[in-house]
């Protein structure tokens, strides 16, 4: 049974007052807040657990590898890989995006092919791609969102052209909150040979991902959206793409042998995780994602189902504010602008101050911003510890905003 009180009891910081206000966090798409169990993992690993992790032969240096290792098999298990070899850890959805341009784009793009992207990508599924654009002369095919924010699989699949050679796309939009039907595209007879790259920085949170019903090539994560810490994430590759790579960062743990004039690399997936990784924060994931995994994440998408609705009824009530994205199929996400001069930022400052968090600017999604024709937004996104109430405070924080600034 999904207790929001129970839950909400859960993240410490919720008992927080911001300006004399109880805090009211909805910049959960940037950020979302910690659980104890995560806090409480993180303060044991360093406490009496704490060691370098694939490099010790000693007592502590065991116990961390396996706590870390036991990572990889949950992540494995959360996103429905078949071998555990396919999860390679990062610090983030960037690295793993990254990871993939380097590793993978430079030894397999040429000039004149075509990388497609959304228009709503995040610039972390856009930047690593024209680094491609500006080293080898790739071409980036742009595929834009229809006029409610969805982007049909099929729109996606008509950008398809012989010169294709991946399609990096986001599993749901950070700033309008569209969920793409990313299985549609994989099954298609036209992917067949495509690599599909996924973003799920935003979709992991709110829905069940297996990467083999979807039949992706590569999904990654960011830990610290999934109620885990900054600077931990991963990437699923599957080991048919991993043939296709080659290292991206060399240093320790990613070698087998090291000579004056040659080099041998460590099996996959440490080959693709060089140095000392960030071993609490992936512990601490692991934390989360067992949090996610008792909560149950079809219980999590019901409740946030139920505020997005909620939320949107009320949102869309309000005739001095335009909302962008409607999509059918959308995560408890809402970009907004005020109609009139207000500016998106103006809005964020004094939400603030009735203790009301949510992020305005251009959520790291410049073409989208472009497409839509603003320059900013402000974005109240939710989590699972968030309840109608909030949404209540949120809309009387914005009427406030209207009264002030009109
Ligand atoms: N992709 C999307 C859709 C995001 O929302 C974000 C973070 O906001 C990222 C990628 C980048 O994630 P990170 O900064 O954790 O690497």
């Amino acid at each position: 049974m999904f207790d929001i009180k129970e839950i909400r009891a859960e993240f410490p910081i919720l008992e927080r007052k911001i300006y004399d206000n109880p805090l009211c966090y909805l910049d959960n798409g940037a950020s979302a807040q910690k659980p104890k169990i995560v806090i409480e993992a993180i303060h044991r690993a360093y406490s009496f657990e704490y060691a370098n992790v694939h490099r010790g032969l000693h007592f502590l240096s065991n116990t961390a590898t396996d706590r870390f290792e036991a990572v990889r098999e949950k992540i494995q298990k959360f996103l429905g890989a078949k071998f555990n070899d396919e999860i390679v850890f990062t610090s983030g959805t960037t690295e793993g995006l990254n990871l993939v341009s380097y590793a993978w784009g430079q030894h397999n793009l040429n000039e004149g092919d075509e990388i497609i992207l959304s228009v709503m990508e995040h610039h972390a599924n856009i930047v690593p791609w024209h680094f491609i654009r500006q080293k080898k002369g790739v071409v980036l095919k742009w595929v834009e969102p229809r006029s409610d924010g969805s982007l049909p699989p099929e729109d996606v699949l008509k950008a398809i052209s012989p010169r294709t050679k991946l399609i990096a796309i986001t599993h749901m939009s950070n700033v309008l909150g569209s969920i793409v039907d990313v299985k549609k595209i994989c099954d298609s007879k036209l992917t067949k040979n495509i690599p599909v790259l996924v973003d799920g920085s935003q979709a992991a949170v709110h829905i069940n991902v297996n990467v083999q019903e979807l039949g992706c090539d590569f999904y990654a994560v960011t830990g610290h959206k999934l109620y885990g810490p900054s600077g931990s994430g991963a990437i699923y590759v599957s080991r048919k793409r991993m043939k296709e790579m080659e290292p991206f960062m060399g240093g320790g743990s990613m070698i087998s042998d090291v000579k004056r004039c040659s080099v041998a690399f460590n099996t996959i997936p440490h080959k693709f995780e060089a140095g000392t990784p960030g071993i609490v924060g992936m512990i601490g994931l692991g934390a989360a994602i067992d949090f996610i995994q008792d909560v149950g994440l079809e219980n999590i998408k019901k409740h946030e189902d139920e505020l997005k609705n909620y939320a949107e009824e009320k949102l869309t009530n309000l005739s001095w504010l335009s909302v962008q994205g409607t999509a059918l199929e959308k995560g408890a996400i809402f970009s907004f602008t005020m109609n009139g001069s207000a500016h998106p930022h103006d809005l964020s400052t004094i939400l603030d101050r009735k203790g009301v968090a949510v992020r305005a600017g251009q959520h790291c999604a410049q073409p989208l911003m472009d497409h839509l024709g603003i320059a900013a937004s402000c974005r109240a996104s939710f989590a699972m510890y968030n309840s109608k109430t909030e949404v209540d405070i949120l809309i009387k924080g914005l009427k406030h905003c209207y009264n002030l600034l009109n």
